[in-house]
C-alpha cells in the first residue's frame, strides 16, 4: 500500500473531553495523581498516559506529536516551540563533546550559525560539504562524525538531496541522519527513504498561517522517549516546551495542509514555467532544468507537487530590491522572510535568511546577489499574478537585462 501522509492525519480521531470534535486544550502546567506512587513511577517514566508536569508532556502536545508522525511515518514525534527548538534539542541529543556532524553547507541560516558558531563552544564541530555529491560526503565522515545533517530541499538554493542515498552512507557508517524537510512536507517522506530523524519547522507549511513560530522532530519511539527524559532529555532539560493552546492551534492547521501544498506546488510550478519562458534564470525543482529534478521525482509523492519554493535571478542586489519593493506595491505579495503564508512572500537571501553566511562562503555555494527567494501564495488566479509580475520586471527593465 502507498504511504500517504496525508490519509494518515485524516484517519486520526482525537474527541474533546464533552465528546467534542476537536480534542480538549489541556490548561494545566501540572497534573495531580490519585498516589504518591504513581508520581513517584511517572519520574522514572514507567507510567505511560500520566501526565506529570507540561514541560515533559501535555495532553495536547501530545495529539500534535502523534498527527506528525503520521505524516512523516515515524513512530513518535516531539514538538517544540520553534523550529530551531527542535533542531537544537535534537543535536545536543545525538551529540556530545569530542563529536563531529557532516552538515550540508547549504541549509537554513540559523542552523548553520548553530553549528559553525554555537555548538564548538561545547566541542562539537561540524563539516559543511556539498550533499548533491554523496562521494564528497563520504570523504567527509571521520571515526568522531555522530550526525549527517541536510535539508530535503536545500534553503535558499533549492537543491535537492538523495535521502536514500545518504541513508545508505549513514548507515554503513553507524551515523543518523536527520533531515530538515521544512520546504517539502507531504511532497517528500524522508523517514520512509532511511532518515532517522525527520525535523519542520512548523513555522511554515505545516502551520501556514503565519501566526507563530513551532517545531517539531520525529523519529523513533526510543528517539523520543529520549528527548523527553527527565533526567538526560535536551526537550525536557533545554526546556524548548510548545505552549498547549498553540499546538491545538497548529493542529487544525494542519488539517488542511494537503490542499495547501497542492496549491502552493500548482502555483509554483505554473510561474517557474512561465519565469523560464521568457528568459528568467529560474530554480525550481519541478523543472526539468533543475540539477535535482529526477532526484525529486524519484522520491516524491507526486500529487502534491515539487513545493512551493522557486528563485530567480535578476542580475544585482539593487534590481532585486526594486523588483520586490514594486512588487509589494502591486500588492502581488510582501516583501518578507518566511514561507508558506496564503500570500506570496519574497526576499533576497543573501541580505536577510542567509545573512548568517559569509559573503565569500555564499559566492562558492552559489548565491548571488541578485537572487530572490519566491515562497508562492495561494493565489486563486496565478495566470493574472503572473501578468502582473511580468509588468512589474518590465517596467524595471528586469527582462531585457536577464536575456542581454
Ligand atoms: C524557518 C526554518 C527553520 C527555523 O525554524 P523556526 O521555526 O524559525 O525556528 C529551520 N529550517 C528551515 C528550512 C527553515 O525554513
Amino acid at each position: 500500500m502507498e504511504f500517504n501522509p496525508a490519509d494518515n492525519i485524516q484517519d486520526l480521531q482525537y474527541f474533546g473531553e464533552f465528546g467534542g470534535v476537536n480534542p480538549s486544550i489541556s490548561d494545566s502546567s501540572t497534573y495531580t495523581f490519585l498516589s504518591a506512587k504513581t508520581m513517584f513511577d511517572t519520574f522514572e517514566g514507567n507510567a505511560d498516559g500520566c501526565y506529570l508536569y507540561s514541560r515533559h508532556s501535555s495532553p495536547s502536545n501530545l495529539y500534535l506529536d502523534k498527527a506528525l508522525a503520521a505524516m512523516e511515518g515515524t513512530e513518535a514525534a516531539c514538538v517544540a516551540a520553534s523550529g530551531m527548538g527542535a533542531i537544537t534539542s535534537t543535536l545536543l541529543q545525538l551529540c556530545q563533546s569530542g563529536d563531529e556532524v557532516v552538515s550540508s553547507r547549504t541549509i537554513y541560516g540559523g542552523t548553520y550559525a548553530f553549528l559553525k558558531n554555537f555548538a564548538p563552544k561545547l566541542g562539537i564541530n561540524t563539516v559543511f560539504c556539498d550533499f548533491t555529491k554523496p562521494e564528497i560526503v563520504e570523504k567527509a565522515i571521520t571515526s568522531k562524525t555522530k550526525i549527517l545533517y541536510c535539508e530535503t530541499v536545500s534553503n535558499p538554493l533549492l537543491e535537492v538531496v538523495d535521502i536514500a542515498a545518504m541513508s545508505k552512507i549513514a548507515k554503513k557508517h553507524n551515523l543518523k541522519l536527520v533531515v530538515d524537510n521544512t520546504f517539502s512536507p507531504l511532497s517528500v517522506a524522508p523517514a520512509k527513504l532511511g532518515a532517522d530523524i525527520v525535523i519542520h519547522s512548523l513555522t511554515k507549511y505545516i502551520n501556514g498561517s503565519s501566526d507563530t513560530v513551532a517545531g517539531v522532530s520525529c523519529g523513533s519511539r526510543e528517539f523520543v522517549n529520549d528527548m523527553k527524559n527527565v533526567n538526560t532529555g535536551a526537550a525536557m532539560l533545554l526546556g524548548p516546551t510548545m505552549d498547549s493552546l498553540r499546538s491545538s492551534s497548529v493542529m487544525k492547521n494542519l488539517r488542511t495542509l494537503h490542499i495547501r501544498i497542492k496549491q502552493h506546488s500548482r502555483n509554483a510550478q505554473y510561474l517557474a514555467e512561465k519565469f523560464e519562458s521568457i528568459g528568467l534564470k529560474t530554480v525550481y525543482p519541478g523543472l526539468k532544468s533543475h540539477p535535482g529534478h529526477d532526484i525529486y521525482k524519484r522520491m516524491m509523492n507526486p500529487e502534491y507537487g515539487f513545493g512551493g519554493m522557486l528563485t530567480i535571478d535578476v542580475g544585482s542586489l539593487e534590481k532585486a530590491n526594486e523588483l520586490m519593493e514594486l512588487m509589494q506595491q502591486r500588492n502581488l505579495g510582501y516583501l518578507a522572510v518566511s514561507l508558506g503564508f496564503y500570500k506570496t512572500l519574497f526576499s533576497a537571501p543573501g541580505t536577510s535568511t542567509s545573512s548568517e553566511i559569509p559573503l565569500e562562503e555564499q559566492k562558492e555555494m552559489g548565491l548571488t546577489d541578485g537572487l530572490i527567494r519566491f515562497s508562492i501564495g495561494l493565489d486563486n488566479d496565478i495566470e493574472r499574478t503572473f501578468l502582473n509580475m511580468k509588468s512589474c520586471m518590465e517596467e524595471l527593465g528586469v527582462l531585457t537585462t536577464v536575456s542581454a
